[in-house]
Order: structure tokens, then sequence, then C-alpha cells
């Protein structure tokens, strides 16, 4: 038997109702705050990655599905989406028009890493960015969003985790800084660390391994390193979101995996989910759009781990899961055709209505519409249709009443509550 590969998974039913509330909430916040959806390809050039997210990163070192095509030219499947949304924004020139442009896009990713609870090889993201604004108000707007997302889906225990990542003019010194600290630290980094520490050393700061992060305590923090500019920028962000009655965490080791984040970077993350604990993160990438080919326009967005968020969420499943309104039990070869005809203008009409298809005795159709939850069943026979009335009934009261099977859509309706004819 052929099974799925590792890292991967289906999700089934029983659970895609939950990832389908907490798209389908996700949606309409976006709509509530202004975001339009985009939607991109699932691969791209390899070089639209390795140029964006940075070569010295895990995931373009090692954790990117790339192919050669059958013309030999290097494709690799989205590890992100921020990079193809600028792409996006660039190739179609959607700044001509008006540069603020607010998106959002919902979908699956691939990464390369050591499966895990919470972490797979195609997991699904809920993506926002802001391009042409300038002003830290807009990362302000996207922790907002969050945190109004996540009280909507009923994600307990969020916390939101923010620092300033530097600018330009200001991250070297910084960075200076970190060298020196890492090469008088005592503590054992591990390998990666030891690596990065040459080639990314903000990098080592995002280290999840426990000696490291030992090591890490004492590091420089980037806000005392920090420009006039970016001092100011964060002090809005701060204040901001005091005034939103938003708590956070000033987190000085939070930093992006990724090499384009400048200023405001954040993360939510809740204790619910171990050692995988960021639910989100995002952060502003000033300099992307303009690495890329485009203008020189700021650009801050989001990513949401929307696998993470359906085994945090509150919602009760139970609340989405859709049973049949009625069943057909029809007995008899006439009676079958009838009741398939009313099957399909049910549905037609918006009513969940099943049927069983075979040659089932009532006792089992009775089994069946049981099993399957329907709220109603209608008996029809031979003799019911000959003599114009079937019985429907109540599965909860177990009240029987007498409908006319001349207009049983009608009477269906209306006892279903339906919308008229
Ligand atoms: P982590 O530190 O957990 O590796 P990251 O910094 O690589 O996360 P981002 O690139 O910022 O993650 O992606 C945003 C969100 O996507 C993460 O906060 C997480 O919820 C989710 N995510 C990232 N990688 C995976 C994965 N392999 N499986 C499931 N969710 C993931
Ligand atoms: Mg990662």
């Amino acid at each position: 038997m052929i099974q799925l590969i590792r890292g991967f998974k289906d999700v089934l039913p029983g659970e895609v109702e939950l990832w389908q509330a907490i798209e389908k909430t996700a949606i309409s916040v976006f709509d509530d705050f202004g975001f339009k959806e985009i939607r991109i390809p699932i691969i791209e050039k390899t070089e639209l990655f390795s140029r964006s997210i940075g070569d010295n990163t895990d995931i373009v070192e090692k954790e990117m599905y790339t192919f050669s095509d059958r013309k030999g030219d290097l494709i690799t499947l989205r590890p992100e989406a921020t990079a193809s949304v600028v792409r996006s924004y660039i190739q179609h020139k959607l700044y001509t028009s008006d540069p603020v442009q607010k998106f959002y896009t919902i979908g699956p990713m691939f990464r390369r890493e050591r499966p895990q609870q919470g972490r797979y090889r195609q997991f699904y993201q809920i993506n926002a960015e802001i391009f042409g604004i300038d002003s830290p108000l807009a990362d302000v707007q996207l922790i907002f969003l969050l945190v109004t997302l996540f009280s909507r889906l009923a994600v307990p225990d969020v916390e939101t985790h923010i620092n300033s990542l530097g600018c330009p003019i200001c991250r070297p010194g910084f960075k200076q800084a970190l060298i020196d600290f890492l090469s008088k630290t005592k503590v054992k980094l591990c390998s990666d660390c030891i690596r990065r520490s040459k080639q990314n050393p903000l990098r080592v700061l995002d280290c999840k391994v426990p000696s490291c992060r030992e090591a890490m305590a004492q590091t420089p923090s980037l806000l005392d390193f920090l420009c006039y500019e970016c001092v100011r920028d964060f002090k809005i962000l701060t204040d901001s979101l005091e005034h939103l009655n938003i708590s956070f965490i000033i987190d000085k080791r939070l930093v992006r995996g990724l090499d384009y984040y400048t200023r405001a970077t954040f993360e939510i993350q809740t204790g619910f989910l171990g050692a995988q604990s960021a639910v989100a993160g995002g952060g502003r990438y000033d300099g992307l759009v303009e690495a890329l080919g485009g203008p020189d326009l700021p650009a801050t967005g989001f990513a949401i781990g929307l696998d993470r968020l359906t085994e945090i969420s509150d919602l009760q499943i139970d609340d989405y899961h859709k049973t049949p309104q009625i069943f057909i039990a029809a007995l008899g070869q006439k009676s079958k055709g009838k009741a398939f005809e009313w099957v399909c203008s049910l549905n037609k009409t918006g009513i969940r209505a099943e049927m069983d298809f075979g040659e089932k005795s009532l006792k089992s159709q009775m089994k069946r519409a049981n099993k399957l939850g329907a709220s109603h069943v209608l008996i029809v026979g031979e003799k019911e249709l000959t003599e114009g009335s079937a019985v429907l009934r109540d599965m909860m009261t177990k009240k029987q009443v007498f409908i006319s099977t001349d207009a049983v859509i009608e009477n269906v309706s209306r006892k279903l509550g339906a919308l008229p004819l």
C-alpha cells in the first residue's frame, strides 16, 4: 500500500471543518481590515527565494524543495509567501495606481524540516502584507489584526513578543557587538550556531537548542544600538500597543530567520505548543521590494501557521459538523426513484438531504439515518405514494406528521425552515 510522504499529512473530514471555520473567520477579519486576497503560484524560480530569504538562512540552506524541471531550470516549492507577493506587486506594477496595498493569501508552504508535532514538510500559512506605509502604525495594525483574529478564534494564552531589528544604519553596530560577544562566550554553541556565528550571527539568537538559548541570555540587546529613527519608531509601536490595550513582551532575542526584515518584528506565541510555541511571526521588510527590482517602497507583513492554529483554537469542532437535515427512507423501486428526485430538489434548495441508494430494509435505513445524525426522516413506500401522504419523523422528539407527497419540497422546506422556493 502506498503511504503518504513523511512530514506530509491529510486533513480528513471531521478535522477539516475546523480548518474551514478558521479560514472563514480569517477572511472576514481581513475584509473588515481592508485587505484584498491575492493568489500566487506554489512554484517559483529558485532565485526568487534565495535572493529574498537570503543564502545564509536555514530555509535556503537546507529546507527548500528544489528541482530542475525538464528544461533544467531550477524551481522551488515555495517555503513562504512574502517573496511571491512582493514579486507579484512588482511584476504587475501594483504600486502605480496606489503604492499602499494590503493583501492576504492562504495556502500550503513546503520546508524539508525534521517532522514533529507542529512541524510538517507541507504546512499552511495565512499571510498578510502591507505595502507602501512607512509608519509603524502599519505594524501596529497587523498586530491588532492578529490579536483580533485570535480572540475570534478563541485561542487561549496568546503572548505578543516584539523587538526591533534596526535598519541598515544601526544594525551593523549591533552585529559587531554580537560577534564580539559570541567570540567571548564560554558556553558551547551547537554546530549550527558555530557556523551561523560566522555567516549570519543574528540567527544564533533564534536557535532553539537549550544550551544556545542559555548562552544567549546575556547577549547585548539590539534596542541599545538603535539609531534615532529606529528608536522613534519603536516608541510609536510600544505606545500605540499600550493605547490599544495590547499587552506585549519586549524580547531581545526575537529575530526573524529571514534576512530582509528591518525595524519592528513580532511573534505571537502560546504556551500550548511546547517547543513549537510560535503561531505567527512577522515584521517590517523595508528593503525587499527594491532588492527584488521594484521601487524603494516599505513593506510589513506576517505569517500565521495554520496547522498550529488548528491545534490550539478552542473553537468547538462539533459546532461545525454538518449532519443531514433529512434522510429519505424509501421502500420499493418506484419510491426510490421519487426519493432520489426529492433529494436532488432538496439539495438544490439548500437542504442537506440524504437517502440510501441500495435495497435496504426500513430498519437498516433508519439505522443509517441515525448514524448520519439526520434530524428528520421521511418514510415513503409504494402505499404512501399511492395514498399521497408520507410520514415525516422528527428524530429528536420522535414526533411524526403526515405530509403530502405532491408537495414534499414545499412541505419539507417549510418544516425545516429553509428559504421559500
Ligand atoms: P520556527 O521558528 O517555528 O521554525 P519560523 O521562524 O521558521 O518558525 P516563519 O517562517 O516565521 O517560521 O513562519 C511563520 C509561522 O509558520 C510560524 O510561526 C509557524 O507557526 C509556522 N511554521 C513555520 N514552519 C512550520 C512547519 N514546518 N510546520 C508547521 N508550521 C510552521
Ligand atoms: Mg523554521
